[in-house]
C-alpha cells in the first residue's frame, strides 16, 4: 500500500489541515494511507509528501461539508491527541463517500470521539478565560503579563477574547508552548515561554484577596462544587487560592457564629432595607475584570429599576462557571428572595424532582432568572408574587447577558414566557414555541418550556400530573439538542 505523509503546521491550523485533506480526497488517498505529522515532527515512515500525490481524474467535485463539520474540526484540531488528525480525515472521507449525515448520528464511534475532543477543548478554553490572572510588569503602568498552562492548543483560539475584554491595556499571555501579545491595537503570537518570564505577584493581588475574602459566604460553601468549578490544578494561577484552605477550614465555625447572631437578632421576616455591600468591597469589585464573581457582586448594588427597593436582596445565578446548560426562570420568589439563592422554593424543589427524573444532576447546571429581584404585592404578612413588567426585564437584561457571556453554555432552557421573551424577543409567542428548540442571536440553541411554578398552579390530580409530564418531556429534550 502506497503511504503518504501530511504535515500540519501549526498543528491546530484548520487551513493547513483543510489543504492536506482536500489534496488527499482529490488524489483518492484513503485514511489508512496517510501518516499525519504535527509541526516539525519527523516522519518515521519516510513517506513522500501528500502534496505530491497525483490527483485522479474521477475524483469529482471537492467534497462540500457543513458548517457544523468545520466548527467541529476547528475545535478538534486544538486538542493534543495525535489521533485527531486521522480521525477528522476519516470523518471527511466518510462524508465524501456517501455518508453525508454521519455527524447527525451521535452514537457513531468517530462522531462520539470527535465530540468528546471538541468538548474538552471548549472546557479548556473556558478555564483559560476564567483563570488567567494578569500581573503588572514592574515599572510599567499599563503593561501586564499572565502565565497559564492550558491542556490543549488553545492560545490562538482564546486570545481574541482577551483582546476584546482588555482592549485598553498592553498584555502578554505566556504558556509553555505558545504566547499571545496585545499591544493595544494588534494581536500577535509567538513561541512558548517559562513561568519565570511572568511577574510572580503585584500590588493589586492584595486588593483582589481582600475582595474575595469579603464576598466568600461560608454558608454557601459547597466544597465539591467549588473544586469542580475551580479545579486544584488551576490554583497556582489564582491569587485567591492562598486564602482557600483557611476559608474552607473556618467555614463551619463562621456559619455557627452567623446562626448565633441570627438567634439574637430581632425576628423580622422582611428587612426594611436591602443588604448592601460594603463601600470598600464595592470599590474593589469595580476594579476587577468582568468575572462572574465580580458581576455577581456588582449586581448586589443594582438600582436600574424600582424592584430593588422592597426586595431583600439581589438573587444572582448560581452553578458552575463552565456549565454546559443554563436554565433561566422568571424572577426569584419569596424563599429565593430571603435566602439569596435561585430555585430553592417550592418551584425549585419541583424542578429538582423533574431534573432527577430526567437523569440530570442539578449541580452541573447554571440556574438563574431573567429578573434578579423579587416583585411582589404585600397582603398582610404575605408577599404575593407579581409578574415583572417588560421594563423590569429590559432593565435587568444586561445582568443576564453578562452571565451568558461568562458561562457560554452550549444550550439554554427558558422556563416560562418571561424568560423566553427576554431571550427571544417580545414578539415570541410562547404558546406556539413551547417545547421546541430556538436559536439565540449568537447561535446558542434555546429550549423553551413551562416554568415549574405553572405546574404547581395546576393544583392536584390529573391536571397537575399532565403539567408535570409536559415539563419532564421538554426537559428530556436536553439529551438531544439540535446540531448547531
Ligand atoms: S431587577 Fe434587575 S435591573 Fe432591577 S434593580 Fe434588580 S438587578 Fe437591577
Amino acid at each position: 500500500m502506497q503511504r503518504w505523509s501530511a504535515r500540519i503546521d501549526p498543528p491546530w491550523s484548520l487551513d493547513a489541515w483543510r489543504a492536506a485533506a482536500r489534496q488527499g480526497l482529490a488524489a483518492t488517498v484513503a485514511p489508512e494511507q496517510i501518516d499525519w505529522l504535527e509541526g516539525t515532527e519527523a516522519s518515521l515512515l519516510d513517506a513522500p509528501a501528500l502534496a505530491g500525490a497525483a490527483t485522479s481524474g474521477d475524483s469529482g467535485a471537492p467534497a462540500r461539508v457543513s458548517k457544523a463539520f468545520l466548527e467541529l474540526a476547528t475545535s478538534v484540531l486544538c486538542h493534543r491527541d495525535p489521533q485527531r488528525l486521522p480521525l477528522l480525515y476519516r470523518l471527511l472521507w466518510r462524508i465524501a463517500h456517501g455518508q453525508r449525515e454521519v455527524l447527525s448520528n451521535p452514537a457513531d464511534a468517530d462522531v462520539l470521539r470527535a465530540n468528546a475532543l471538541a468538548q474538552a477543548v471548549r472546557r479548556d478554553s473556558h478555564k483559560m478565560k476564567a483563570f488567567v490572572r494578569f500581573r503588572q510588569v514592574p515599572g510599567e503602568d499599563d503593561a501586564f503579563i499572565a502565565w497559564f498552562e492550558p491542556d490543549h492548543h488553545i492560545v490562538d483560539r482564546v486570545a481574541p477574547f482577551f483582546a476584546r475584554r482588555f482592549a485598553g491595556m498592553r498584555w502578554a499571555i505566556l504558556t509553555p508552548s505558545r504566547s499571545a501579545y496585545w499591544d493595544g491595537s494588534q494581536l500577535s503570537a509567538g513561541p512558548g515561554a517559562q513561568r519565570s518570564d511572568a511577574p510572580a505577584d503585584d500590588s493589586r493581588e492584595e486588593l483582589w484577596r481582600t475582595y474575595y475574602a469579603s464576598i466568600f459566604n461560608p454558608a454557601r460553601l459547597n466544597e465539591r462544587m467549588m473544586r469542580q468549578e475551580m479545579p486544584v490544578k488551576y490554583w497556582k494561577h489564582l491569587p485567591e487560592a492562598t486564602l482557600l484552605p483557611r476559608l474552607v477550614r473556618d467555614a463551619g465555625t463562621r456559619v455557627e457564629e452567623m446562626h448565633a447572631r441570627e438567634a439574637l437578632a430581632p425576628q423580622r421576616r422582611i428587612p426594611e432595607a436591602p443588604l448592601l455591600p460594603s463601600a470598600a468591597a464595592a470599590r474593589a469589585a469595580e476594579a476587577l475584570p468582568d468575572s462572574l464573581t465580580a458581576q455577581r457582586h456588582r449586581a448586589t448594588a443594582c438600582r436600574r429599576c424600582a424592584l430593588w427597593e422592597p426586595a431583600t436582596q439581589t438573587v444572582f445565578g448560581e452553578g458552575p462557571a463552565d456549565a454546559r446548560v443554563m436554565l433561566i426562570g422568571e424572577q426569584p420568589g419569596d424563599r429565593e428572595d430571603l435566602s439569596g439563592r435561585p430555585f430553592v422554593g417550592p418551584a425549585g424543589q419541583l424542578l429538582d424532582r423533574v431534573l432527577a427524573e430526567a437523569g440530570i444532576d442539578r449541580t452541573t447546571l447554571y440556574l438563574t432568572n431573567a429578573v434578579k429581584h423579587f416583585r411582589f404585592q404585600r397582603r398582610g404578612k404575605v408577599r404575593v408574587h407579581q409578574r415583572p413588567d417588560r421594563e423590569h426585564v429590559q432593565a435587568c437584561r444586561s445582568w443576564l447577558a453578562g452571565e451568558i457571556e461568562q458561562v457560554r453554555p452550549d444550550t439554554v432552557v427558558c422556563l416560562g414566557a418571561t424568560a423566553a421573551s427576554a431571550l427571544l424577543g417580545a414578539a415570541f409567542r410562547f404558546s406556539e414555541g413551547r417545547g421546541q428548540w430556538h436559536t439565540l442571536h449568537d447561535g446558542t440553541p434555546a429550549l423553551v418550556t413551562v416554568h415549574p411554578s405553572w405546574v404547581l398552579r395546576q393544583g392536584e390530580g390529573a391536571a397537575r400530573e399532565a403539567a408535570h409530564a409536559l415539563l419532564l418531556a421538554d426537559i428530556r429534550k436536553l439529551g438531544a439538542p439540535p446540531a448547531v
